[in-house]
């Protein structure tokens, strides 16, 4: 059997194109991938997602974004990817043995966070560990955070947090940022913005919220506590693209490429969210692709006549 749509992955990209290609009455078969809801499972309040003026917990609002997609007989598979093979149609999706036919593809894979993989970092995310200041920057009016990296994404994210922090450490593991020469300057001349050098985090700090950081400083070997109320990593997004690849045109960072709107470089082959955006990465923007992308598969399957 050759499915009309097969959306692979589960965020607010994924779960909008499947309601859009439900009601549509193509039955899109949702492959969700293990990471069940994406990128917002991961944190907590969501204050910024239009429709819910008191906010919503992140992995609330990805459960009522799926109970709508299955309203609409969406069918889910809880499974990853393993292999596509998108040169010739019907396209080839498996989920390890398993082999799926597709008229028509949407990825909506997402992106990952870096995180620093310590263990007392990953129990606070969500509870003053952070990796989107646009996201959760508000939360922290008046207070001392500190934020990890030393590009331009770092530089980006300490000067925003500046708005509502009351000071702002920036903690590099080299003593240069790498960032460009007109955000470093702007970061080192900032009076809220303190850059920490040649340091690096070996604890975050608290129980149930962040009270501060143990640091070592690389070149002298000094340990140090920093109190602070929240930790921003921008160390980097890698978008989920590794099973794609050589399928598919991509940048050099891995994004999906999309030219005639949400079409990638094989006509049939759709991509939404944060897998294709490495600007705005948000839950609003990644839903909004996603209606696009089921509005473009389905006026693309007409015109093919599926
Ligand atoms: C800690 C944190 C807090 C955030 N807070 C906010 C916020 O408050 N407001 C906001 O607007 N945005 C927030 N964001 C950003 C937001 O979560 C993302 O922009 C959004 O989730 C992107 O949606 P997406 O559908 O593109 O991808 P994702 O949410 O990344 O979902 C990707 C999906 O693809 C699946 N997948 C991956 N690989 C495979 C595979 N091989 N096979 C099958 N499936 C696969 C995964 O299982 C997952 O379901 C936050 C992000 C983080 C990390």
């Amino acid at each position: 059997m050759t499915e009309k749509v097969v959306i692979i992955g589960s965020g607010p990209a994924g779960l909008t194109a499947a309601i859009y290609t439900a009601r549509a009455d193509l039955r899109p078969l949702m492959i969700e991938g293990m990471a069940r809801g994406g990128q917002l499972m991961l944190t907590t309040d969501v204050e910024n997602y239009p429709g819910f003026p008191d906010g919503i917990m992140g992995p609330e609002l990805m459960e009522s974004f799926r109970k709508q997609a299955e309203r609409f007989d969406t069918r889910i598979m809880t499974s990853d990817v393993t292999k596509v093979d998108f040169s010739s149609r019907p396209f080839k999706i498996w989920v390890d043995e398993d082999g799926y036919l597709a008229d028509s593809v949407i990825i909506s894979t997402g992106a990952s966070a870096r995180w620093l993989g310590l263990e007392s970092e990953t129990k606070l995310r969500g509870h003053g560990v952070s990796a989107c200041a646009t996201c959760d920057g508000f939360f922290f009016r008046g207070k001392e955070i500190a934020v990890v990296g030393g590009g331009d994404s770092a530089a980006e994210e300490a000067l925003f947090l500046t708005k509502f922090a009351s000071k702002v450490y920036l903690i590099h593991r080299r003593d240069e940022l790498r960032a460009s020469k007109i955000m470093a300057n702007r970061v080192l001349e900032h009076d809220k913005i303190e850059v920490l050098w040649d340091t690096v985090v070996e604890e975050v700090l608290g129980d149930t919220l962040v009270t501060g950081l143990r640091l070592r400083n690389k070149v002298t070997d000094d340990v140090s506590e920093l109190a602070v109320e929240g930790l921003f990593l921008a160390i980097g997004h890698d978008p989920n693209t590794k099973v794609f690849q050589g399928q598919i045109e991509m940048d050099d960072k891995g994004y999906i490429i999309t030219g005639d709107n949400t079409m990638t470089s094989v006509p049939g082959v759709f991509a939404a969210g944060d897998v294709t955006d490495h600007v705005y990465r948000q839950a609003i923007t990644a839903a909004g692709m996603g209606c696009q992308a089921a509005i473009d598969a389905e006026r693309w399957l007409d015109e093919q006549e599926v």
